[in-house]
């Protein structure tokens, strides 16, 4: 019997993340069905003017990213390559993943 993946003890991150990161992933697919589900309505209401689509676009986008950016974090936690800065390597450090939970880049690179 060999462990199951999930087990795996070189996986990156602390159980911590990837429990606040399942959090952050539900919230992002619930808010984008919730605002997809608006939309289709005030696409299909003619006395709904063009700006309140228009916001209502914009917010659905900004889901969707979150969405995204979620699902991707959840990969890197599992590829092992989660808490570490894509363009210098290093440690992200827990304080900013605990602010940022699918943060990509230290501090320094960031700034
Ligand atoms: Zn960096």
């Amino acid at each position: 019997m060999s462990a199951a993946p999930s087990a795996r003890p070189d996986a990156g991150g602390h159980p911590d993340d990837r429990d606040r990161l399942r959090d952050q992933l539900a919230h992002a697919a619930r808010q984008v069905a919730e605002l997809e589900t608006e939309y289709e309505q005030l696409l299909a209401d003619p006395e709904v003017i063009q700006e309140d689509r228009d916001a209502t676009r914009l917010l659905l986008d900004h889901a969707r990213r979150q969405l995204a950016d979620a699902e991707h974090a959840v990969e890197r936690l599992d590829d092992g390559s989660y808490g570490r800065c894509v363009r210098c390597g290093g440690d992200i450090g827990p304080e900013r993943l605990a602010a940022l939970a699918d943060v990509t880049t230290c501090v320094r690179c960031a700034a």
